[in-house]
């Protein structure tokens, strides 16, 4: 231990809860910590995993402070890092403890990985020769290091005769370092001949990554124009200079093409990091990671606080997806701080989409990130032909929800052995169900919600807490039987009208609901990918990403879902989501169609998609965004306080409101009663923040928080900085 070290007495450790500053330890004789060492301290009557940071530690007499118990053998957490940490801290106003936590994720990964033991020739020879001794010979000849059931299992025999062989000194025992979990990428692999379109994106990535430095480049390209092809060769020269690189993906879970995609390119896999992966496997990605084994990550949103020691370049895939935006605990967006990230660290970001977010497009409009544009679709394939379907003049047969005009084509696309996508953002049979004689509705007990009929398990589900009770025959209200009625479609109930009007085609329904899990969703994608399904009825789980070239018509069941919520981004929205799902009609060159129906066909949303003049809606958006003070022109924040009373919630929504310092940039907007006015069991009420583009939102609400009411009994004050849902 060197005597000048800071940390040679006491050392700062963040701890992963909610305090708002490191806490101070000692540090025992014989030990050595720098900033970023990871250790283990006692916490309480517990002990934690934390991590030694940069503040400096208090000013206390050491022998009073309790002793760090372990300094793990693990890489420490680079500055870079640490910087980001507190960086996301200040900006979503959490404690830093809160953030570090999301570092800390994979304690047992702390420690090394063990090594295995494991068998190698001498180069001595057995005394008498068996047939299967020369078998195991023959195996072991390659002059690799073996397992003992390895090797075994190689030769065809038990592991007795390796035993004998290793006891006669044919074999020495040795150990053998742990696995990597994927192998290493090469950069040269496999590089594809880019189209003179994509070649100039390709060229302007490359040298961003040759210049160094932090910038951000949006990469604007309708699905199918190469924008994966062309952001590859981002990759490429990141790993070039020996960089790691992260892949963001919204749904990597279920994106399994995109891997293979890497590898074809590459000549290896990325490690995959998401919360379906086994708990063994999350340990070994985050070590590796640490230890800069694992070169490229393709992970969700929480892959951004994987311990990364090189990191060279983030891509950001499908940039506009509401999925990248974290709520709760600490509630960030991915797409954002995957640009602090680069700026921390000096490097470039690469966000991708075919319908980039209104904060991307302002920001490239603004010079702030460099705009590269893919025009058309790659080599011979097409844009769907996009007509709106009026609901008003096609209505479907009474009962049913399928205008006669889809249905229609989708018998047309039977005929030619091709599939169809019907898409409807709703999961389960029927939105609202209710007693035809009293008009009782079944409501959520705990939530201010419908309860959705699940008409396959025979349940009635609260989407928002998950509440669920058996349908019942009788009405609990006037008893009567048999008499509630379905009312809305979920896609268990589409798939009900297509099974009854084409009863010989092969019908997928796809969901988050699926039994099975994320396994079973693969495999059901692979399938549809392969033409074995015919017609395929899906909420945006089909929508992303996923490439299924049988597929030549796509019908959007109701393309109004989601236009009139309150939500600032609902156009935005819908106009994303709607030509995400209609991007994956027509990959491979076959005429395609898509079909929305509507019962507002001159909506600018609708007009935009099937016009397919995205410039327009754009503008249009931008412009009333900018009049009316909204994100990325102004600044928002929400505060949500919610307790087990109603009187209790309103009531310290009400002192916040009165606890709000004075500022001519910054108002303050309610409280009201939230949208969602009650959630498992929790009164809501909403303060929305509005400030303009430079205001100090930060300062704003901490001063509020700090000068108001502490929050006592059931309370609870969360903030959203930067919201994307206002329910
Ligand atoms: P996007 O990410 O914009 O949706 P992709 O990169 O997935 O587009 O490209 C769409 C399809 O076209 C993929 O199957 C891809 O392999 C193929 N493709 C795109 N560009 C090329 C190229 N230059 N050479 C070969 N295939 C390409
Ligand atoms: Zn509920």
């Amino acid at each position: 231990m060197r005597d000048d070290s800071p940390y040679a007495k006491a050392a700062p450790v963040l701890v992963p809860m909610p305090a708002p500053r490191p806490y101070t330890y000692a540090v025992p004789d014989g030990m050595t910590v720098v900033p970023g060492s990871i250790v283990r301290v006692p916490l309480g009557p517990r002990e934690v995993a934390g991590v030694v940071w940069d503040s400096a530690a208090d000013a206390v007499d050491p022998k009073k402070l309790r002793p760090i118990s372990e300094a793990f053998d693990c890489p420490p957490i680079d500055r870079d890092m640490r910087r980001f940490v507190d960086w996301v801290s200040a900006y979503t106003l959490s404690p830093p403890g809160m953030v570090a936590k999301m570092l800390l994720r994979a304690p047992a990964a702390f420690d090394p990985e063990p090594w295995t033991e494991g068998l190698k020739r001498t180069g001595s020879e057995p005394d008498r020769m068996t047939a299967a001794r020369s078998r195991v010979l023959e195996a072991s000849n390659d002059g690799f290091a073996w397992t003992r059931p390895g090797l075994a299992h190689a030769a065809g025999v038990s592991s007795t005769v390796i035993d004998g062989l290793r006891a006669q000194g044919v074999f020495e025992t040795v150990m053998i370092p742990p696995r990597p979990v994927v192998a290493a990428p090469e950069a040269g692999f496999a590089a594809p001949d880019l189209s003179p379109d994509q070649e100039s994106v390709a060229l302007m990535l490359r040298q961003s990554a040759l210049a160094g430095g932090a910038s951000v480049t949006l990469i604007d390209g309708v699905t199918g124009s190469g924008k994966t092809e062309v952001y590859f060769e981002a990759v490429a020269a990141a790993l070039e200079k020996d960089f790691q690189v992260l892949i963001l993906l919204p749904e990597i879970a279920l994106t399994h093409a995109f891997l293979e995609r890497f590898q074809d390119r590459f000549g290896a896999k990325p490690a995959e990091w998401h919360s379906d992966l086994a708990p063994r496997m999350r340990e070994r990605v985050w070590r590796q990671v640490a230890e800069g084994t694992v070169r490229v990550v393709a992970g969700a949103r929480s892959a951004l606080f994987l311990p990364f020691n090189k990191l060279g370049l983030i891509v950001v895939d499908e940039e506009h997806d509401p999925a990248y935006k974290q709520e709760d605990r600490v509630s960030y967006n991915a797409r954002d701080m995957a640009v602090v990230r680069g700026h921390i660290s000096g490097f470039p970001v690469v966000l991708a989409s075919a319908t980039p977010s209104i904060e991307s497009r302002v920001n490239a409009m603004q010079g702030r990130y460099a705009l590269a544009k893919l025009p058309g679709r790659f080599a011979e394939a097409a844009m769907p032909d996009l007509r709106a379907i009026d609901m008003r003049r096609n209505p479907p047969a009474r009962g049913k929800f399928l205008s006669p005009v889809l249905v229609s084509e989708i018998g047309k696309t039977l005929e030619r052995g091709e599939q169809s996508l019907l898409f409807l953002n709703r999961r389960g049979y029927a939105p609202l169900t209710l007693c035809r004689v009293c008009g009782h509705r079944f409501q959520c007990p705990d939530c201010s919600s419908w309860l959705v009929e699940h008409r396959f398990r025979g349940q009635l589900i609260c989407h928002h807490c998950g509440h669920n009770e058996k349908r019942p025959d009788a009405c609990p209200e006037c008893g009567t039987l048999d008499h509630l009625v379905a009312c809305g479609p979920g896609i268990e109930r589409i798939a009900e009208e297509v099974v009854a009007d084409f009863p010989d085609a092969r019908t997928i329904v796809l969901s988050s609901d699926i039994m099975g899990g994320v396994r079973r969703m693969r495999l059901e994608l692979e399938a549809i990918a392969k033409g074995e399904a015919d017609i395929v009825i899906g909420t945006q789980l089909v929508a992303k990403g996923h490439n299924f070239p049988n597929m030549t018509l796509v019908g959007i069941v109701d393309a109004d879902l989601g236009l009139a919520n309150g939500d600032p981004r609902a156009a935005e929205r819908t106009f994303q989501l709607l030509s995400q799902v209609t991007g994956r009609a027509g990959r491979t060159g076959r005429k395609s169609l898509g079909l929305l129906q509507t019962f507002q066909p001159d909506h600018p949303v609708m007009r935009a998609i099937v016009s397919g003049d995205a410039e327009a809606f754009y503008e249009r958006e931008i412009a009333e965004r900018e009049k009316s003070g909204l994100p990325p022109f102004g600044r928002l924040a929400g505060i949500i306080v919610s307790a087990v009373t109603r009187a209790e919630a309103e009531g310290h929504a009400r002192a916040l409101r009165r606890s709000a310092p004075r500022a001519a940039d910054i108002h303050v907007l309610g409280p009201a009663e939230a949208p969602l006015s009650l959630l498992a069991g929790r009164h809501r009420f909403r303060l929305l923040v509005q400030g303009e583009r430079r205001s100090d939102m930060q300062g704003f609400v901490r001063e509020m928080l700090e000068k108001g009411p502490r929050a006592r009994g059931s309370v609870r004050v969360s903030v959203d900085i930067d919201p994307q849902s206002f329910l």
